[in-house]
């Protein structure tokens, strides 16, 4: 099942499941691993809507994992939950979401930087009620870069909708927009029903940072015009996925305010640049972002406590290391 059918199932009722942006994914990978979506500023990471599962593990026996059942075993599913078994069925607590405003905002980012700051201040900025994604590409033959800037506003009012968006709008020269008052289930179905048939391995890194500062901002716009990602995008995670005590899940990187994602065609180009510009800003990683899957991002996506948690869980419930075909979190 893809986030599109599920989106479609509770439009009827008033409700939604916020996932990610594309209505493609499917269920399992995303909802075990965080889910960083539209209005997640608003409403939280898909983790935290999680209130049990019912789990196949190593062994082959079936629990059903809840606050109050394996309690432990409901923790570690909630962002790491690829390495101890296979999800058969979640239960899920979902959100009263009606009509939204959805922006489509092109920008002629000349001053690279300036933007990356200027759109980082607005989003943390902004009442909860709005979540941003930034798509930013280099300029190409004498062209300037381009900043995509795509937002969520929970609110059929124009006028809010406007309000938040315009503070965004003045901040480069506009090249594009598209501003509506649609549904989330419209936004969401974006994916055919053809099963997935791209070709090829994109290397993609991911990191989660604070605030846009203007050092992270110069690194990145260098990182940027540099060539070596053709994709790079930041997302919003902070408001209400903050709510959550770090501990509360095997997500741990509760406090950031941006996700990082680069895509590049040169692994090693890509990494190499990486490494010298974005990860120093870096305090983690999401795993579903990320196309390494070694040691490094492994422990770039859980801290250390986290990860000491896990790697004894994962003694207990997998200690042949069965669901080692991932990021791998080996037993301890
Ligand atoms: C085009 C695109 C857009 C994306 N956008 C977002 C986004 O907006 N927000 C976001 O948070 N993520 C996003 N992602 C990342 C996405 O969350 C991960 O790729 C996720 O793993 C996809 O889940 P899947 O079930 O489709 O993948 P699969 O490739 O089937 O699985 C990925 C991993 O999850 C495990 N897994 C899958 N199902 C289960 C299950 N039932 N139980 C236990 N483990 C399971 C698999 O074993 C594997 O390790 C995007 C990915 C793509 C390709």
């Amino acid at each position: 099942m893809r986030w599109k059918d599920v989106a479609a199932f509770l439009a009827p009722h008033g409700w939604a499941l916020l996932s990610g942006d594309y209505g493609g994914v499917g269920v399992g990978g995303l909802a075990t691993a965080g889910g960083i979506g539209w209005l997640v500023r608003e409403h939280g990471l898909t983790i935290d809507h999680v209130r049990a599962v019912e789990m196949v593990l190593a062994d082959g026996s079936i629990v059903r994992a809840d606050a109050s059942h394996h309690a432990d075993l409901f923790w570690a599913v909630r962002g790491a939950g690829a390495n101890f078994g296979i999800v058969t069925a979640f239960e899920f607590e979902v959100d009263e979401v009606g009509p939204v405003g959805f922006a489509q905002l092109s920008f002629d980012a000349s001053d690279l930087a300036g933007f990356l700051q200027a759109w980082g201040d607005w989003v943390v900025g902004s009442p909860r009620d709005l979540t941003s994604f930034l798509i930013v590409s280099a300029g190409r033959a004498g062209q300037p870069p381009m900043a995509h800037a795509m937002a969520m506003v929970d609110s059929d009012d124009p006028d809010t909708v406007l309000a938040r968006l315009q503070p965004l709008a003045d901040a480069a020269p506009l090249v594009g927009q598209d501003v509506r008052i649609t549904d989330y289930l419209s936004v969401i179905s974006n994916a055919g029903d053809a099963s997935h048939s791209a070709e090829g391995e994109p290397t993609a890194r991911s990191g989660l940072i604070g605030r846009v500062t203007p050092s992270f901002a110069a690194e990145a716009a260098r990182f940027i015009e540099s060539g070596a990602t053709y994709f790079f995008q930041l997302r919003a995670v902070g408001g209400a996925v903050h709510d959550v005590p770090s501990d509360a899940t095997a997500f741990a990187h509760r406090s950031a305010e941006f996700s990082v994602v680069a895509f590049g065609s040169n692994r090693r180009h890509t990494n190499d640049r990486w490494n010298e510009l974005i990860a120093p800003h870096s305090s983690g990683a999401y795993l579903s972002f990320d196309t390494e899957q070694g040691d490094d991002a492994v422990e770039a996506a859980f801290p250390p406590a986290t990860l000491a948690r896990l790697r004894g869980l994962k003694r207990r419930f997998d200690p042949e290391n069965v669901f080692r075909d991932n990021a791998n979190i080996t037993p301890a």
